[in-house]
């Protein structure tokens, strides 16, 4: 088991915290119970933990990249508290309009955390509650974790997601990912 080989891609809202629906203020940040110890659970098993999420707010004018910056500085601020160290947090800063590389489904933020961290992507898990988490994986070669959290259910009612598991919560998940 190489360490470095290996890391979990976890979308942050929906999975991580709650969906806020554009968060735009740490205040608003809640992370969903449970979390904190499924997250040391992963990191001691030896992966890397590394957050990748759309943030179209940017895009749009509502939030911005200070402002993420800052929110994403007292995230990593309150898991470090709690014994987590997350490894990168990767955001998309565009406009669905934009078609850019890095918006998810697109593969942009795998392929960064794969040259950064030299990870092989078939031995890498996506974590998320969205559609675009899924086919994010699917796309980049990664297993996938659908959990119920967030848009969980919606996502799980739609046919065209195949994931390779299914959790309610990422606290079940890391049972399954610490079998792989
Ligand atoms: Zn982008």
């Amino acid at each position: 088991m190489k360490k470095e080989k290996k890391a979990v891609f976890l979308d942050r809202d929906g999975t991580l915290i709650k969906d806020a629906h554009y968060l735009n203020h740490p205040n608003q940040i809640q992370i969903y119970k449970g979390v904190i110890p499924a997250l040391k659970k992963i990191k001691k098993a030896g992966w890397r933990i590394i957050i990748g999420t759309n943030q179209s707010a940017i895009g749009r004018g509502i939030l911005s990249v200070v402002m993420l910056q800052k929110i994403h500085k007292i995230l990593i601020g309150i898991l470090k508290k709690n014994g987590v160290q997350i490894d990168e947090i990767f955001f998309c800063p565009h406009h669905p309009k934009e078609n850019c590389s890095c918006r998810k489904p697109n593969l942009g933020m795998l392929l960064k955390g794969a040259k950064k961290y030299q990870l092989d992507l078939k031995k890498c898990i996506v974590v998320g509650d969205n559609k675009c988490d899924i086919l994010w994986g699917k796309n980049g070669g990664t297993k996938t974790i659908l959990v119920l959290t967030g848009k969980g259910r919606k996502t799980l009612a739609d046919s065209k997601v195949k994931p390779d598991h299914i959790s309610s919560t990422l606290k079940t998940a890391a049972k399954w990912i610490l079998e792989q």
